[in-house]
């Protein structure tokens, strides 16, 4: 069974963008926009309650150096939060593996 065949985004979860698109509930808000299926305090344990299924863009968001690059709208995300952005370090005390090396 691959990844993809659970992916299905619980459609009660999402609201009505406009008459083509839906958004993840919560984040269609212009100010303050949170989704409602991210549980837990931000900063200290958070955790999305739909992971497996998640929408596109979830996917492909990359926190800053998740991928071995920054990513400077996951960096705004931490700092609008009181959080520091992510470094390389992070990753690598997080995976404690070797840090990606970008050769140029
Ligand atoms: S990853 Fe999960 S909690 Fe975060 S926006 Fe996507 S669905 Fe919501």
């Amino acid at each position: 069974m691959t990844e993809k065949s659970n992916w299905k985004v619980p459609i009660d979860k999402t609201v009505d963008l406009d008459d083509f698109y839906k958004c993840m509930k919560g984040t269609e808000k212009k100010h303050n926009p949170k989704c409602n299926s991210l549980k837990g305090e931000i900063g200290k344990f958070a955790i999305c309650t739909m992971y497996e299924s998640r929408p596109t863009p979830c996917r492909a968001f990359c926190a800053s150096f998740e991928n071995g690059k920054s990513n400077q709208r996951c960096d705004q995300a931490r700092l609008k939060h009181g959080l520091k952005p992510l470094t390389r370090e992070d990753w690598y005390k997080y995976h404690q593996h070797s840090i990606p090396i970008t050769f140029s």
